[in-house]
């Protein structure tokens, strides 16, 4: 595409119907780095024409699954090629470090090689067992039809693969909106794409705001499934809009994610070092705008001092700055609003008695961090209880708070008091004890002596208001999916159930 031709239906690039254009700018200096077109209700509408057509009257729906699945493969080979320039692309859109991006070209290639290996796996429909041999039963999978895709800002490229390798890989057609603020790397998806052979129609792209484009995607009356994820308030909203249609909906929302730590897990200086390191990593990683993140570290009382003191330190020396400087951890966050939102949490926190041990401010500008990027600070606030916003609500920042239990029993229930449930953590040397606790968490996802890894052959999703339905894994390949029962009588007879 040239610049801000970044709409893309039935085959073509094109600009806005309305010709409004929207500058991306680099998160590390909010300079604009990008042209994109700003899409409104009237390019919603012609993807959604453009993908109803590609499903009612064209091929892909159709196409074999072998096919399907060689397609996914070449997109991840593609992307490979490309993994050195997305990489960059979305170090630069999303403010993460350039190896940070790397790594999301590789999960997102994996994404793509998953699937088309699930499906090439899978074999024909389910045959049952109908208790006659004159009777022909089976259960078969065909594609939902045209699916909304809506993607938020903090792994554009990633979120994106897990709805639209599945929803290829069932058969289905889709229009995309990226996030306002982060579109490019799903441009180059849709590149990829249609380089792969892809068919005109199948894959559309529409780049805009969530109010309007999302809107109008998530209550198109020719869209039958839409796939979110996102805030819980926008999730709310594309929720309500489907249902006016009981479209079939998937949603990805928020989380509130304890990391809960055991004393015995500390007893050793390995294993110290290792919960440490790791409760960094869990809260502070592309600068805690991450749905896991493990921003509610919850650590018992015997080993808060010692634990807090040497979280703290660590988070000082976090090395912050323009996400394409060699030796920068962590890059800005992605926009001043997002700065905005969680200066304000930190504030309500401190005014609500929490303690502060590292961060809570700006940083100084230096040669790595211009003075106009969204840079905040790794900040740990000791001494949180429930109550408090900050413990309650997502920042989405680099905010980690602390509480405290005695026993297991309290720790429980303090890692299940959220409203979101996707995903915790638990760290202990007692096997028994990990098992019991794992087991008792109301989360999607649960680590026992680790944080953050997943894998596409397993679910991910949320309890409670994390969201709705899964992705990844065979679920995540069920959400783009209608099942069908094809029961076929082989020597039909009449019933007599009426006599006459
Ligand atoms: P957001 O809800 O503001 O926006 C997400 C997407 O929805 C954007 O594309 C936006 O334009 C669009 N949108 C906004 N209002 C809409 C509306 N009324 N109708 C339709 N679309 C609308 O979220 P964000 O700030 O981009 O992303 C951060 C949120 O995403 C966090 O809450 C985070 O936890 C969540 N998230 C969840 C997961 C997960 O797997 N559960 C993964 C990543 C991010």
């Amino acid at each position: 595409m040239s610049e801000n031709q970044s709409i893309f239906v039935d085959g073509e690039w094109r600009s806005a119907a309305s010709g409004a254009t929207r500058e991306i700018l680099d998160p590390a200096d909010a300079q604009p780095f990008a042209l994109i077109a700003e899409g409104g209700t009237q390019d919603a509408d012609a993807a959604v024409a453009a993908a109803r057509r590609a499903f009612d009257e064209g091929t892909w729906p159709a196409t074999s699954v072998a096919e399907r699945a060689a397609l996914l493969r070449r997109v991840a080979d593609l992307l490979v090629r490309d993994r050195e320039k997305i990489g960059l692309l979305e170090s630069r859109d999303a403010g993460k470090t350039v190896e940070e991006g790397r790594v999301d070209v590789d999960c997102v290639a994996d994404a793509f090689r998953y699937f088309a290996d699930l499906v090439v796996g899978e074999g024909g429909g389910r045959v049952v067992d109908a208790g006659s041999d004159e009777i022909h039963s089976v259960v078969v999978h065909e594609p939902v039809g045209v699916c909304s895709l809506i993607t938020p800002w903090n792994y554009p490229l990633l979120q994106a693969s897990w709805k639209v390798a599945p929803a290829l890989a069932a058969g289905n057609t889709f229009v995309i909106k990226p996030s306002e603020i982060t579109p490019l790397t799903t441009v180059v998806l849709i590149e990829l794409l249609a380089e792969a052979g892809l068919p005109a129609g199948v894959a559309n792209i529409v780049t805009g705001p969530g109010h309007t484009v999302g809107a109008r995607l998530a209550e198109h009356p020719d869209v039958d499934l839409v796939s979110f994820t996102g805030g819980l308030i926008s999730g709310t909203k594309v929720a309500q809009a489907a249902a006016a249609d009981v479209k079939k909906i998937a949603l990805e929302l928020g989380g509130k994610n304890p990391n809960v730590v055991f004393a015995d897990s500390c007893e050793t200086e390995e294993g110290f070092d290792t919960a440490v390191d790791q409760a960094l990593n869990a809260a502070f990683i592309h600068s805690g705008q991450v749905c896991s993140a493990g921003a509610r570290l919850i650590v018992e009382e015997s080993v808060r001092e010692r634990f807090v003191a040497e979280l703290a330190r660590r988070a000082e020396r976090i090395r912050l700055g323009r996400g394409t400087e060699d030796g920068v951890e962590c890059g800005p966050l992605v926009s001043a609003q997002q700065r905005d939102k969680t200066e304000s949490y930190v504030a309500s926190a401190l005014a609500e008695g929490a303690v502060l041990r590292s961060g809570g401010k700006r940083p100084e500008p230096s040669e790595v961090r211009p003075a106009d990027g969204y840079f905040y600070e790794p900040t740990v606030l000791d001494q949180c209880h429930r109550e408090m916003r900050v413990v309650r609500e997502e920042v989405f920042g680099p905010v980690l708070t602390v509480e405290t239990f005695r026993t297991e029993d309290e720790a429980v229930a303090l890692a299940n008091d959220t409203e979101y449930g996707l995903a915790g953590a638990v760290w202990t040397a007692d096997a028994g004890r990990a098992r019991r606790v794992a087991g008792r968490l109301r989360h999607g996802t649960v680590w026992i002596n680790d944080f953050h890894p997943y894998l596409p052959q397993a679910e991910w999703g949320g309890f409670g208001k994390s969201g709705i339905g899964r992705e990844l894994g065979p679920a995540g390949l069920a959400e783009y999916r209608e099942t069908k029962h094809v029961y076929q009588n082989l020597a039909p007879k009449p019933v007599r159930w009426f006599a006459g």
